[in-house]
């Protein structure tokens, strides 16, 4: 328990450094914990306020707080903001030359210094360590502690080495670990690599009940998308894209037709990055078309929508990202395009990686899939993907306002099925989907005799192909931003670009043929 006179401090720090009249949710009971001395598992939603709940003890508690922090861009933002508020806190990163880095950490052993944020590059580094064991640290905060799991979004392998690091510094040091990512897996990797097992679990729900989900099928994106924003001018928005190239095509395309937008990507350079960013924070730019290297630590409450432009890679980043809407709790609409051929697109991605990689991509995909194709509510599904079950609609998103209308595919599941044992079983969805439209720019029907199958062709009337027709061919060749790096040399954070050299000659044949089957004036 803390005592009463603590308490008291805490509630007149929070008024008197950050503005606040009262904890939001949980947060005064994980303060007092922390102050406590006891190791603590803090899992809310983006934008719960989770920050507080390691910022306020570290003003009360004696010594440094030592925050390990993923990207240096979050660290700067935070630093900033406890500097206004008329705090000491700094970082150690690679950006400090040799005598801010002494003055660091003089401020440090003197104690002047309330929050120290560093990466976990940083951490390891010898000196570092050194100079860490002779100073008074009260706790330590692993932030977006999800990049210590491979299942969660941004893994890290740097992040696995803390427990040992701070088993070296000081095995008694109390661990405040953070995350907005719930799903059981990530929650029980964390916990073990941490050493954590024991520690004191505060898990809100990650129902953002303001947020309205929407998914549409990419059909005429482009017009779709201006006639959105058109129907939300002046509004704040975020629009998501996967590769650098779709982001400067569509931040033109929003330009030309009178949107202020801004595109954000890191093939830009840090200066045009930073301009961009602070644009859109600013309000100077109503849009920011961006990868997904734009978004971890951006605190704007008033993002007003958020557009997946592109499927993202798993529900988790997808949560996260759409996450950004609303804020502030007033209205936030997320809405995606979705196509499969997205789906395709991203899985070419993961040939390289290995075996193992391969098929927790594949997992994550498929959740993505089902996620966007289902007619059930979009908000139980996403709930529940988080460990959260309901067993009531929200009410509030596109499925549930307009439910889906139920056909009888009875005939047409059937041949599918027909189709796939025919084929011998071991064919992906698009090459049944040729057999049975007799997709003839697809060259492996011939040449695996699929044109003798029974089913051949039986589905040419059946199914509808829905491609974009916005699309291009080029697509095989662009860079898309699948993972995020901070790396410790870099000054700023910089996106690992995965290649993809390897799409077969077959596909873009097939992929030509079927836009000229879909050719219609636009
Ligand atoms: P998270 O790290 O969980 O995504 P943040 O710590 O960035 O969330 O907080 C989100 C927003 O909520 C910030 O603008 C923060 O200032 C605000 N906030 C945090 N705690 C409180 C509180 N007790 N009362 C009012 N606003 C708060
Ligand atoms: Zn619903």
């Amino acid at each position: 328990m803390v005592e009463a006179a603590i308490q008291q401090t805490l509630k007149e720090k929070l008024k008197e450094i950050f503005g606040f009249d009262a904890f939001r949710g949980e947060q005064e009971v994980i303060i007092n914990n922390i102050v406590s001395g006891n190791n603590t598992f803090v899992i809310m939603p983006t934008g719960a306020g989770k920050s507080l709940c390691y910022q306020l003890p570290a003003m009360v508690l004696e010594g440094t707080a030592i925050v390990i922090s993923p990207l240096i861009a979050l660290m700067k933002n935070q630093v900033d903001q406890m500097t206004a508020f008329g705090i000491n806190a700094q970082f150690l990163n690679s950006t400090l030359n040799k005598s801010e880095m002494t003055r660091v950490k003089n401020d440090v052993l003197s104690g002047e210094c309330r929050l120290l944020y560093i990466a976990p590059e940083s951490l390891t580094k010898e000196d570092n360590l050194i100079f860490l064991k002779k100073a008074k640290l009260s706790f330590i905060a692993v932030d977006e502690a999800h990049c210590i799991s491979e299942w969660g979004h941004d893994f890290r392998p740097e992040y696995r080495r803390i427990r040992g690091i701070i088993d070296d510094i000081d095995p008694k040091l109390p661990i405040i670990a953070l995350t907005a990512t719930a799903t059981p897996k990530v929650q029980q990797d964390i916990q073990k690599n941490l050493n954590m097992e024991e520690s004191y679990i505060f898990k809100s729900s990650f129902n953002r009940k303001n947020l309205y989900y929407e998914i549409r099928p990419k059909i005429d994106s482009k017009k779709q998308l201006i006639r959105y924003i058109a129907n939300n001018k002046g509004k704040s928005g975020i629009i998501y894209c996967l590769s650098r190239k779709k982001v400067e095509e569509i931040a033109s395309l929003l330009t030309v037709n009178g949107i202020k937008a801004l595109p954000y990507h890191a093939g830009l350079d840090a200066d045009t990055r930073m301009k961009n960013q602070d644009a859109f924070l600013n309000e100077e730019s109503d849009v920011i078309v961006a990868t997904i290297a734009f978004g971890m630590g951006i605190d704007k409450p008033d993002v007003r929508f958020v557009i997946h432009y592109d499927a993202p890679k798993s529900l988790e980043g997808y949560y996260q990202e759409t996450g950004r809407a609303g804020r502030d709790g007033l209205e936030g609409n997320c809405l995606m395009f979705y196509a499969y051929d997205d789906i395709l697109k991203l899985e070419k991605f993961n040939k390289d990686k290995t075996v193992t990689e391969r098929d927790n991509a594949r997992a994550l995909l498929m959740e993505m899939v089902a996620y966007s194709n289902l007619g059930v509510c979009r908000r139980r599904q996403l709930l529940s993907y988080f460990g959260e079950y309901s067993d009531k609609d929200c009410g509030f998103c596109d499925n549930c306002i307009k439910p889906t209308k139920k056909i009888k595919i009875e005939d047409e599941a059937v041949l599918g099925l027909k189709a796939i044992f025919q084929a011998g079983e071991r064919f992906d969805i698009q090459h049944i989907a040729d057999i049975l439209t007799a997709n003839t720019s697809n060259a492996y029907i011939r040449s695996h005799e699929h044109d003798k199958l029974e089913v051949y062709g039986k589905g040419k009337n059946m199914f509808v192909i829905n491609n974009d027709e916005d699309d291009d061919d080029e697509e095989d060749e662009e860079e898309i931003e699948l993972e995020i790096s901070d790396d410790d040399d870099d000054e700023e954070e910089t996106v690992k670009p995965v290649a993809a050299k390897s799409a077969k000659p077959v596909k873009k044949a097939e992929k030509t043929s079927k836009k000229n089957d879909n050719k219609k004036t636009s």
